[in-house]
């Protein structure tokens, strides 16, 4: 089937709305398995982090790792859900790479329920259940386009077995691949925040499952939904739910109908495919995990993990616009605000803030500078940054120069400011020596001083021009034109 991108503009279009709701799997990042002593690592050799617990052989037991528990209770809580005593249920199906035959998972009384996650520009998504369950190990299937229908021979890789996972449901609130990318960015943005997990798409630690489906707009019931598995990274995220939606609304507009079916995004194609008709709940035989005990967190537990929690990513945005909301720039400014968080930067520029520097130009200095070298923004010495930045806004450098000095503390975070400006060789203009400069000018330049008194503001333009040659560069333009203001209101 060809299908025109954009589709969704023509009017035939427009009569639908689609419904989509995500499922996300984050791994946690306990030191072990969920049931057993394995590690719990990425990019092992296959199949050394391995026991009989969880090769599933008989007579194995699951004992329960209460660091894994003590993450889902972390995540609970940052997504506002209620906490509640849980159960664990057995999720019968036959996969190679799941050697029990059963899936160890949380079914009707998951640990957490009913929360919500506010998105960047104000919406909310509600979150129906985060429940613990655990991985299931990898297959390779060698084909071209690695599915298993086309594969000639599939290898197995058992160390992911029984690694902890959550598994986040959202309610069906979202309404657009755009909003999809936006609610897992920020998701993951929450739950990396909580220290449960790392929220690497890239490795896998972090999947997500999306169901979509397109109704008329009067219409209330929701349409036949289908499931697209494992989509790792948000442009696959993205593309699959266009793709999706655009697929279903042809259906329904040539009279056909949605079939209920786990699809997958085949990302050389740009398209999803058929793996499977969909199963329904009663496939699986859910029934209650005979090996384990009901999980029953005491209140007193909770609020010990809610207490020992490293802050929550809302309260350390709020922490930053508190240090700039009294700029006059502070509406244009909150996106920044993510990022700086986002990127772990909040804590440095909290403390470059509390050495006295101006916290709005330290902000763009973080995120604009220093954008490219993350990793060594984080170890730069927010004393010295403090310092820098005060050197800039009183105008003892120009703000060329303080990118410049800013540049080469990054490529080496553990040299000082005043030794790389020796080093560079950058002179200080303070206004001073600027005004210094400026008298001599006005002297030589007597004929542009005069107009620029009788009241021509072009003028300002042609002093900082010469101060800038007298000075290679290094004067602060800024300093040029409040001297001169002063000069000419006397
Ligand atoms: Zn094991």
């Amino acid at each position: 089937m060809t299908i025109q991108n954009n589709s969704t503009d023509d009017s035939e279009y427009s009569e639908y709305e689609p419904t989509i709701g995500l499922e996300v799997h984050c791994e946690l990042k306990t030191a072990t398995k969920l049931w057993c002593g394995c590690k719990n690592s990425f990019g092992e050799q296959p199949n050394t982090l391995i026991c009989p617990v969880c090769l599933g052989l008989p007579g194995s037991l699951p004992v329960l790792n209460k660091k894994a528990v003590e993450y889902a209770i972390r995540i609970g809580l940052a997504l506002n859900c209620t906490v509640q005593p849980s159960i664990f249920h057995r999720k019968n199906y036959f996969y190679p790479d799941m050697p029990k035959d059963f899936q160890i998972s949380q079914y009707d009384i998951p640990i957490n329920t009913d929360g919500y996650v506010l998105l960047t520009d104000g919406s909310k998504v509600g979150i129906v259940r985060a429940h613990i369950e655990e991985d299931t190990g990898k297959s390779t299937h060698f084909s071209s386009s690695g599915r298993i229908h086309e594969s000639t021979a599939t290898l197995i890789d058992y160390n992911r077995a029984g690694i902890p996972l959550v598994e986040i449901v959202s309610a069906p609130d979202i309404t657009s691949s755009e909003m999809a990318k936006s609610y897992v960015n920020e998701l993951r943005n929450i739950i990396v925040a909580t220290g449960a997990t790392d929220g690497k798409m890239e490795e896998g630690s972090l999947r997500v499952d999306a169901n979509v489906s397109v109704k008329k707009k009067d219409q209330i019931e929701l349409g036949t939904r289908c499931e697209i598995k494992n989509l790792n990274s948000l442009r696959s995220l993205g593309k699959a739910i266009d793709y999706e939606i655009d697929r279903q609304i042809q259906l329904l507009n040539s009279q056909k109908k949605v079939i209920q079916q786990t699809r997958h995004f085949n990302e050389d194609l740009n398209q999803t495919v058929t793996l499977r008709t969909k199963e329904e709940a009663e496939d699986y035989r859910y029934f209650p995990e005979p090996d384990l005990v009901s999980l029953n967190p005491t209140g007193e537990w909770i609020n010990e993990i809610k207490l020992n929690m490293p802050k929550l990513l809302i309260d350390r945005r709020q922490s930053v616009i508190e240090l700039i909301k009294d700029s006059k720039e502070m509406s244009q400014l909150i996106g920044t605000v993510n990022t700086l968080v986002d990127q772990q930067l909040d804590t440095l520029f909290i403390e470059t803030v509390g050495f006295g520097s101006d916290p709005t130009l330290t902000l763009k200095r973080l995120t604009n500078e220093a954008a490219n070298s993350i990793d060594a923004a984080k170890k730069l010495n927010s004393k010295e940054l403090a310092y820098l930045i005060n050197l800039e806004t009183s105008g003892k450098v120009s703000s060329t120069q303080s990118k410049a000095i800013l540049s080469n503390l990054l490529e080496n975070t553990s040299e000082t400011v005043d030794s790389i400006i020796s080093r560079l060789n950058i002179q200080s203009f303070g206004d001073k020596e600027i005004e210094q400069l400026l008298d001599n000018l006005i002297l030589e330049k007597q004929d542009e001083f005069k107009r620029f008194v009788d009241g021509d503001d072009k003028v300002i333009q042609f002093f900082i021009g010469q101060v800038m040659k007298l000075t290679k560069g290094q004067a602060n333009g800024k300093s040029v034109t409040q001297i001169l203001l002063k000069k000419r209101n006397g």
